[in-house]
């Protein structure tokens, strides 16, 4: 028996005392909790990261580079990110024909195979001017068959293109891959007038051109493309089109939203003006569109090349700024408005963040001790800040201008009074006279003799601690005596 149970003990603690073998060797993730943090991405684009909190890329000069790891935004937000250039990535794009472009992408990755997902991409800006083909994106510059899923992304992206191939969109430039659970607010404009080439432009709220597949994402989509060349816009996916050689894939775009307004031009002999709701030009006989929903959608084409469509096209526009605070939960940002046009779009955007409410006093500051006050947010009533009132300055003295004086009847003076020491907390003084018939003194010092006899002026500190003294004597003139006593003393009394 004895045996036994040490047996079983020995055997219990060489388990507890064992390494776990099936525990897996789970890399943890690298949690990104600052812009550093994102710009080091770089180094190791192949790792996996979660976001740890909001993230802001005001003033950060991003360059986009091809990303093969995974990143788990966590619902954290990236905000303020410019692209204002693309990435060194080149990689080859397609056209509806099938010629191949040596393309750039500008957007946060300028390729992404791996995933991206629970990611708020939030104003997220371009203005790209460029020669090369080039996509310009939000999150994924090409999809390489990876996989961006319940991400937003909002913003406004511009491209100017003097290429033969160029496209925009809000999730992913070019490619394949899944991009579902998507939401876009984006404002795009695309420029390619070029008098000597003739552009292939592909314009998608989530994709631009390619073969992925897209499902439950919701799309708002403001779009302004002048195009010398062929127009492709839609409110979901540009061009889909299979490429370079599965020339068979069933793919699909289904259980989106779409609410969109869609101006275009196309300068060409041989117009096609591709411009619909979900795809703008379908390519892949086996697609599949099925189960969106038109939220709105306008096709507005314009036959005036003159000039470029923009969202604003108002010259050298100024706007009125009017600034929203960041509350416990949402995002500040100004919102620029052109009185002329009514046109406005947010920008720089602040963190959600506390509302200081007025400092209340816990403790009132004394003579003898400090005080407390506290400082609550208005909307959550947490404790933002915690500060000590400076303990009480007592008036050690009071010092009057005069301590005696003689003043005519009816005459006035000034009285003066100084409270040492010069940091007491209390700086008021108050002024009386011991006799109104003699002597009226007002709040300021001003006396006014009003009898003939002596009295006193009074002044002390507001916190009672010290006071001061001025004896006043007032007398009549001559003339007064004679006037008086007189002759017409009777009426001057009136
Ligand atoms: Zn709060």
């Amino acid at each position: 028996m004895k045996h036994r149970m040490l047996a079983a003990a020995i055997s219990l603690m060489t388990l507890l005392l064992l390494p776990l073998p099936a525990r897996a060797e789970a890399a943890q993730p690298i949690v990104i909790s600052d812009a550093a943090g994102l710009l080091a991405m770089a180094q190791q684009p192949d790792g996996d990261y979660v976001l740890g909190a909001n993230i802001d890329l005001r003033g950060v000069d991003w360059t986009p580079f091809a990303f093969t790891g995974t990143l788990d935004g966590a619902g954290y937000t990236i905000y303020n990110l410019t692209l204002s250039q693309p990435g060194e990535e080149t990689r080859i794009t397609y056209d509806g024909r099938h010629r191949g472009y040596h393309t750039v992408f500008a957007a946060l990755f300028s390729s992404v195979s791996g995933s991206v997902t629970n990611l708020n991409l939030l104003n997220v800006k371009a203005d790209l001017a460029t020669d090369q083909p080039c996509f310009l994106s939000g999150i994924a510059g090409y999809l390489a068959n990876g996989t961006i899923q319940n991400c937003t992304v909002s913003g406004r992206l511009k491209i100017t293109s003097t290429a033969k191939q160029c496209g925009a969109s809000a999730i992913a430039g070019f490619g394949r891959g899944l991009i579902k659970g998507c939401t876009v607010d984006a404002e795009i404009t695309m420029i390619t007038i070029n008098p000597d080439a003739y552009c292939e432009e592909y314009l998608g709220g989530v994709l631009a051109n390619g073969f992925a597949d897209v499902e439950n994402c919701k799309v708002k989509l403001s779009g302004y493309t002048s195009v010398r060349g062929y127009v492709h816009n839609g409110g979901i996916v540009g061009l889909d089109d299979v490429n370079p050689k599965d020339k068979h894939y069933s793919g699909y775009v289904r259980g989106c939203s779409v609410d969109a307004v869609l101006s275009f031009f196309e300068d060409v002999a041989d117009r096609r003006a591709y411009c619909r709701a979900y795809v703008g030009e379908i390519q892949n006989p086996s697609l599949l569109v099925v189960g969106n929903e038109t939220v709105n959608f306008e096709s507005r084409e314009s036959k005036d090349f003159s000039r470029a469509l923009l969202p604003d096209s108002t010259e050298n526009p100024v706007y009125d700024a009017v600034v929203t605070a960041p509350s416990d939960s949402e995002f500040g940002y100004t919102t620029y408005t052109n009185p002329k046009t009514g046109y406005s779009y947010t920008d720089d955007y602040t963190a959600p963040a506390h509302t200081p409410g007025e400092w209340q006093i816990v403790t009132p500051a004394t003579y003898d001790s400090e005080g407390l006050q506290r400082q609550f947010c208005v909307e959550c009533g947490a404790l933002l800040a915690e500060q000590a009132i400076p303990r009480l300055i007592a008036a050690t003295s009071c010092t009057m201008s005069e301590s005696k004086l003689r003043l005519p009847y009816r005459e006035t003076t000034q009285l003066r009074a100084e409270i040492l020491p010069e940091d007491a907390t209390n700086r008021n003084l108050s002024w009386a006279s011991s006799n109104e018939s003699i002597v009226h003194v007002d709040d300021n010092g001003l006396v006014t003799a009003v009898g003939r006899g002596t009295a006193a002026i009074y002044c002390k500190t507001g916190d009672g601690l010290a006071s001061a003294a001025c004896e006043v004597e007032v007398y009549f003139t001559t003339w007064q005596w004679i006037t008086q006593y007189v002759l017409f003393g009777w009426i001057w009394q009136k």
